[in-house]
């Protein structure tokens, strides 16, 4: 499939452990094998770790939070963190292609949302980091009471495999810019640029045993997260394996910060500006495949636009190109693993059974049986009750449904599990605010989808996440706080 003009100009690398600050095997030699999910060949291999590696990866976490870094000034602990950011943009290509290679997402998708993004992770921390405080509180003339912070300790981030850099950043950087010490686990199918960010953390100068990293299964991070001597999880990933994490986590009693799944709604009304609707609903519903937490699979459309934005949209997702990761004009690539193609298809099966229309896809596009593709998929004609409707899908499949009053639609897009975040379109701006206070889900975003500014909280209620992330939210989670009161 991949002609010389589009073949990737990076080697794919085999992928080892990253302890006290260098590389190395899992002392049973255990390995298994990373696949690229576009052409379904052996992108090499990788280290398989246990208890044995974890157990060295936390102990020398925990000797290194005494160390240098613990000590360190904050100037020169930002400096160190700002220079991580500037040399993940000078690897960019590398890692970019090492990402497409992983993941099946297309390179232009990797070098401007994964790789950029990951890099101002580091850039916004490094920042902020020099500006944060604490509280103090004067009580009448009795005493003054002023509060330390301090970091959690040893923390153990462990992430997926949608944004695999970008979402490891999210966390590594505020981790780091409150003084703690990591062990980082990255998905067992994308762990490649995991392994080459754990060198350019070193690169830049963090002390060795600062930031290490265990690559593995789920066994893996069940060893990081039922250790006695890690002191946090922060955990991206599927709900069901954040429950299994919070039971494990349970007798040690871990601070826990959980980004877990969605089943977002687009809501849309009939004053939004169509157009804009539409270009935006191509990027909620497709990008990166389907697979990113935030994607709108549910829309609901005010009845009196549905049947001309079903034409628009449907004409537009027509048009995307599906394929080689590395072909410029592919806007759909390859979804990430077998098992999780298998996962999609069963939900196309499910459609069919539950008595859906496909107004576009359903199906492998032809001339790509080789690789995991699936076509971009636009199903109407389900209730609420459907089972594509109310689980997460995270392939690039949406289902669309009318409404005819504000009511009835909050009604439907509260009637789940989920709450991570919402789309809302309409021109009236006292409805968009009455209605956007009424959606139970951690992000809103009116007219718009996906804009990010690192200050603001994200994250989930319900079974999408516990507690928030980004500028003070990170901080209070990377901290710990010591009330100290003196007595007039
Ligand atoms: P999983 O929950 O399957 O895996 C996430 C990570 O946890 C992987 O590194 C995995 O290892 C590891 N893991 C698996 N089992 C355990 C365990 N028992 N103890 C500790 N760690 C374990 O999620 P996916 O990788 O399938 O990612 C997709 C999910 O992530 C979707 O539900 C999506 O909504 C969610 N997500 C949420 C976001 C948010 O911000 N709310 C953002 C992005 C994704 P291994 O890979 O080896 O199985």
């Amino acid at each position: 499939m991949q002609t010389t003009e589009t073949k990737p100009n990076v080697k794919p690398i085999d992928c080892s452990h990253y302890i006290n600050g260098e590389y190395l095997q899992s002392k049973d030699g255990k390995t298994f094998e990373n696949v690229n999910p576009a052409t379904e060949e052996v992108l090499g291999v990788v280290a398989e770790g246990g208890k044995e590696e974890v157990d060295y990866a936390v102990g020398v976490a925990r000797k290194a939070l005494k160390g240098e870094w613990g000590n360190m000034p904050v100037r020169e602990r930002s400096a160190i963190i700002r220079k991580i950011g500037d040399l993940i943009l000078e690897r960019k290509e590398e890692l970019a292609t090492l990402e497409s290679l992983d993941t099946g997402k297309p390179l232009w998708l990797s070098k401007k949302v994964d790789i950029d993004r990951a890099a101002y992770n580091f850039h916004f921390f490094a920042d902020y980091m020099t500006t944060v405080g604490t509280e103090a509180y004067q009580q009448d003339d009795i005493a003054l009471h002023y509060a330390i912070r301090r970091p959690v300790g040893v923390v153990g981030l462990i992430n997926p495999w949608n944004l695999p850099l970008l979402l490891m950043t999210w966390k590594l950087a505020p981790a780091l810019a409150a003084g703690n010490t990591v062990v980082m686990k990255p998905s067992e199918v994308t762990p490649m640029t995991a392994t080459v960010l754990a060198q350019i953390c070193t690169d830049a100068g963090v002390p060795a045993g600062v930031v290490n990293m265990v690559h593995g299964k789920g066994e893996t991070g069940a060893a990081i997260t039922s250790h006695d001597d890690v002191d946090a999880i922060a955990f991206t990933g599927e709900t069901i394996t954040g429950t299994a994490i919070m039971k494990a986590a349970a007798p040690t009693i871990k601070k826990l910060s959980f980004e877990l799944g969605g089943k977002n709604p687009n809501i849309i009304f009939a004053d939004a500006d169509i157009d804009d609707v539409i270009d935006t609903t191509m990027r909620s519903s497709f990008i990166n495949q389907g697979e990113v937490c935030l994607c709108g699979s549910r829309i609901y459309v005010e009845r009196s636009i549905y049947d001309e934005f079903l034409e628009k949209f449907a004409a537009r997702a027509k048009e995307l190109k599906i394929g080689d990761p590395f072909d410029p004009e592919t806007k759909v690539g390859a979804l990430v693993s077998e098992e999780h193609y298998k996962k999609v298809l069963s939900f196309l099966e499910i459609a069919k059974e539950e008595g859906g229309t496909f107004l576009t896809g359903g199906k492998i596009p032809e001339g790509l049986d080789k690789g995991f593709f699936v076509e971009p998929t636009i199903i109407t004609g389900l209730g609420k009750d459907s089972r594509c409707v109310r689980e997460e899908i995270f392939g690039p499949v949406v289902t669309v449904i009318p409404f005819d009053t504000e009511e009835e639609v909050l009604e439907q897009v509260n009637d789940t599990n989920y709450g991570l975040s919402a789309s809302l379109w309409t021109s009236d701006i006292k409805r968009a605010t009455r209605v956007a206070a009424q959606i139970e889900a951690g992000m809103v975003w009116i007219n718009t989808w996906f804009l990010r500014d690192l200050r603001t909280p994200f994250g989930g209620m319900k079974h999408s996440g516990l507690g928030r992330e980004g500028g003070a939210h990170s901080f209070d989670f990377y901290s710990e706080l010591t009330n100290i009161t003196i007595k007039h």
